[in-house]
């Protein structure tokens, strides 16, 4: 497979232009160079996709879940058997090191595909006895069009978490990357052009206010599944709520993590990196609150210092990149911006706050992993920054840090450190979000749900759940009983 220099739509099986001819660049956020150009969707280049679908959803419905499952199957072979391009490619277009993308996000892409191929593979019905002589059957039936909207931080891989439950559950597929890491979804089109019938995934590229609203807006569309801002999210909502239409939405974070004077030090330290510096920082579920309790405070804050000052930030390209370029110079800018509000607000830099531009580093957007001395009802620990920038809060007791804690709009992920199983249960229940790890951190394999309380989301993903939310139940009733039903007798 190679890489073509200019991307159309991919609608109904082929490739083409946008109606007005508009495209946008792909470039690389590590030194600007152009990757491809694509598409730039207009609201009939929408229309035709939505019609695409639905021409091809009596067929896919059609299909058995044991045929469902084998191109599922064939899906995930074929991104295994692309897995270098698909990494490289991810690599260069989001800046994140192609160590990550090898490592965590090509793979886990492929699985997705694979775990939903054998939930409904194994899939068994449910029948009811009401009474001597009526039953039930329950009927999943899928939605038909669904409309699907990913933001630009693990472009294929939550790409996956949509598109596979939704392909599994029997709907076709509008689905929007992006416009700042639209390259791989194109790629992925044209490996999966022999796989799935033609026009049961379309792709749309495009920017957010515009092919994004089309989606939103387009009467033909039964569902929405969306991750990206909550700010967006609102507008998916809104947008649903006014055809009624189920939409799911997986929003912001601004996620504790939280580490008790027993915690594992060594381990503890590594799991504040892996929290904030994985992926850039540009994370939903990024641990950017740190809580440390103030027997190690001290130490702690000093082994993090070293250890942030040793990570290898450079060329997402090679292989000992432990983390790379910002996505784009706006998102540079408001990581700079919200350091900036930091030390305004009286936060201490501990470690890090500049753009890095020495160099090769000038050719992009680099940020020094940050960390922050601050308090709680800061800006920089209630606004979702979404960069290299943690902020240390100190706390003295558990109850005090299951306050501050819960004392956010945002209630996606959260981790606590310590060798206390009792208080490690205690505060993961107390916490309130959607995922809390214990002595762990980052980590969304596929089966276990992810998905956000409060502002950061309704509903639950990667997990059998989700099957649930591309599809319908059809529950039929059957009376057994030969004589008259005897509610209007005849004499
Ligand atoms: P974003 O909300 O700006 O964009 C997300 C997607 O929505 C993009 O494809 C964009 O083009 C599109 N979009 C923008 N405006 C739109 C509109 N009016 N109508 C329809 N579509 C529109 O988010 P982003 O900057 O791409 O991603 C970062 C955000 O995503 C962060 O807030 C992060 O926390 C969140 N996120 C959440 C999860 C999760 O699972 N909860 C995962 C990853 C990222």
């Amino acid at each position: 497979m190679e890489l073509k220099s200019e991307y159309g739509l991919f609608i109904g099986g082929k490739w083409q232009k946008s109606s007005d001819g508009k495209t946008f660049e792909a470039r690389n956020p590590a030194n600007g160079a152009l990757i491809t150009v694509c598409a730039e969707a207009t609201a009939a280049d929408v229309d035709a996709a939505v019609t695409a679908a639905w021409q091809a959803f009596p067929e896919w419905k059609a299909k058995t879940n044991a045929e469902r499952a084998v191109i599922l199957n064939k899906i995930a072979d074929v991104i295994d058997a692309n897995a270098p391009l698909l990494a490289s490619l991810e690599s260069q277009d989001s800046g994140k090191p192609i160590r990550e993308a090898t490592i965590i996000d090509i793979p886990t892409t492929a699985d997705q595909f694979r775990y939903y191929a054998g939930l409904i593979r194994g899939e068994e019905g449910a029948v009811t006895k009401v009474d001597a002589n009526t039953m039930a059957i329950m009927v999943s039936e899928p939605l038909g069009v669904v409309g699907q909207i990913v933001p630009w931080n693990f472009p294929l891989m939550i790409g996956s978490w949509k598109l596979a439950p939704a392909l599994a559950a029997g709907n076709c597929v509008v689905f929007k990357p992006s416009s700042s890491t639209s390259v791989t979804a194109l790629v992925l089109a044209d490996l999966l052009a022999d796989i799935l019938p033609a026009g049961v995934l379309n792709i749309i590229t495009g920017a957010g206010d515009k092919a994004g609203q089309y989606i939103l807006d387009h009467p033909g569309i039964k569902k929405l599944s969306f991750t990206g801002s909550t700010a967006v999210g609102y507008k998916v909502s809104e947008a649903a709520g006014k055809r009624l239409i189920p939409a799911t939405l997986e929003l912001g974070g601004k996620s504790p993590n939280i580490f008790f004077d027993d915690c594992n030090f060594e381990k503890a330290i590594d799991g504040v990196q892996l929290g904030i510096l994985f992926n850039q920082g540009e994370v939903c579920a990024a641990g950017s609150r740190i809580f440390v309790q103030e027997g190690i405070y001290d130490k702690f804050l000093a082994a993090l210092v070293k250890a942030f000052k040793k990570i290898n930030v450079g060329n997402p390209a090679e292989f000992t990149t432990q983390m790379g370029a910002i996505v784009n110079e706006q998102q540079m800018n408001k990581v700079l911006g919200y350091i900036e509000i930091g030390k305004q607000e009286g936060a201490k830099v501990a470690v890090g706050g500049h753009r890095l531009t020495d160099g090769e580093f000038g050719k992009g957007f680099f940020i020094e992993p940050t960390l922050l001395e601050g308090t709680n009802d800061m800006r920089i620990a209630q606004e979702e920054i979404f960069g290299p920038v943690g902020v240390v809060i100190k706390f003295r007791t558990e109850e005090e840090v299951i306050a501050m804690a819960n004392d956010s709009k945002y209630g996606l992920a959260g981790a606590v450190w310590t060798q206390d199983i009792n208080k490690a249960l205690r505060v993961a229940q107390a916490v309130e979000s959607g995922r809390v790890w214990i002595n762990s951190c980052s980590n969304v394999p596929a089966g276990i749900p992810f998905g956000g309380m409060k502002q950061s989301g309704i509903g639950r993903e990667i997990n059998k759940c989700a099957l649930d939310h591309y599809r319908q139940i059809k529950s039929i009733e059957i009376s057994t009983f030969e004589s008259p039903l005897g509610f209007y007798p005849q004499d």
